[in-house]
């Protein structure tokens, strides 16, 4: 979508696709990127800061938001509630941004059918094994939570076709390169 001068990007991947590490290059690479912050009751991981990489809420407050109207998408992810909220999201299209939303499909979905001209990208592993490799070598979760998560994988990998531009990251220097080609494509035009 084309706000002014800023444009939504939906920016999409399975956990452990290393989707978090192409942004941080991303971000690095690009000043007009911004990253929306999104709310969400899950609990925060060591090192995640409220604020930063999440708005750490209660399953209360995250309903009380969506019952305003507050949120662009939301929707439940293994047993948590994640939401981008509207409010940021305008402000920084206003600004003239290129604002990435990181988000999982069934929201994804939701953004796609709210605004149709979303730049959409969906990060894809190499294969499931090495999804399931990276997954478990970021020793984060427990095992339930990876089975939970590689089950999710593929419902996911399905819904990739839908998104505009699909982008493998085998190599992180290369996916990088791939998505700002992308992103340059629809914001140098
Ligand atoms: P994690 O718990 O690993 O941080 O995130 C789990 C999944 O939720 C990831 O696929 C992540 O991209 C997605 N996610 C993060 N924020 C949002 C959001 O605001 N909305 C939706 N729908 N998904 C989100």
């Amino acid at each position: 979508m084309k706000a002014d001068k800023g444009i939504l990007v939906l920016y999409t991947g399975c956990s452990g696709v290393g989707k978090g590490t192409i942004m941080k290059q991303l971000l690095r690479r690009e000043p007009t990127i911004r990253l929306s912050v999104s709310n969400t009751t899950r609990p925060p991981r060591e090192g995640e800061i409220d604020g930063v990489h999440y708005n750490f809420v209660s399953r209360e407050d995250f309903l009380a938001l969506a019952d305003d109207d507050g949120y662009i998408e939301h929707a439940e992810y293994c047993g948590n509630l994640y939401g981008t909220p509207k409010q940021q999201v305008e402000q920084l299209l206003a600004q003239g941004c290129s604002v990435f939303l990181e988000i999982e499909v069934q929201g994804g979905l939701q953004v796609m059918e709210q605004y149709p001209d979303v730049l959409s990208i969906f990060i894809l592993p190499p294969s499931m094994e090495e999804l399931e490799r990276r997954l478990r070598g970021r020793g984060t979760e427990e095992e339930a939570v990876i089975r939970k998560r590689l089950a999710q994988a593929k419902t996911e990998l399905a819904v990739a076709d839908q998104y505009q531009y699909r982008v493998v990251n085998d190599d992180l220097n290369k996916a990088v390169d791939e998505v700002l080609t992308i992103l340059h494509r629809h914001t140098q035009a």
